[in-house]
């Protein structure tokens, strides 16, 4: 095997232990993403950024959302009208709290992201509501190095 230090290979499922988690992740990384947390409105790091790059998976580094599918929702959380490529996520039905949501995790680690609402702006008309926790930023610049 080669060891290319290229982009990870985004079919290949990311696991660790529980503790292992723990390790790698803040607290507020580790409520969010394995414990599906949700973090307090207009909190969030991302939320107000206007910046172009891409936003990876705070748990495992995939691409999920680019900078041009960001919009203002004023929910207080980031949010995207698509993500980067729809195989980097996962959608499931979520009943909890009494409510009929669709949830996103991310489809290399399983971390929670947020949720989808078909409540966003065009082209898609769907909103994908997602935790500044569970993403990291990299700027367009630093990405193409
Ligand atoms: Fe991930």
């Amino acid at each position: 095997m080669s060891n290319t230090p290229s982009q990870p290979d985004a079919s290949a499922k990311i696991t660790h232990t529980d503790s292992e988690w723990r390790e790698k992740l803040s607290p507020e990384q580790y409520r969010v993403l394995r414990e599906k947390g949700t973090e307090r409105p207009f909190t969030g790091a991302l939320t107000e950024n206007h910046e172009t790059g891409n936003y990876h998976c705070a748990g495992c580094g995939a691409l999920l959302f680019l900078s041009g599918a960001k919009f203002d929702s004023g929910c207080g959380w980031p949010s995207f009208v698509i993500p980067a490529d729809s195989r980097a996520i996962d959608e499931h039905e979520d009943n909890t709290f009494g409510m009929r949501r669709v949830e996103v995790t991310c489809a290399r680690c399983g971390g929670h992201l947020g949720h989808v609402f078909p409540d966003g702006p065009r082209p898609t008309g769907l909103r994908y509501c997602i935790n500044s926790a569970s993403l990291t930023f990299t700027h367009e610049k630093d990405a193409e190095k």
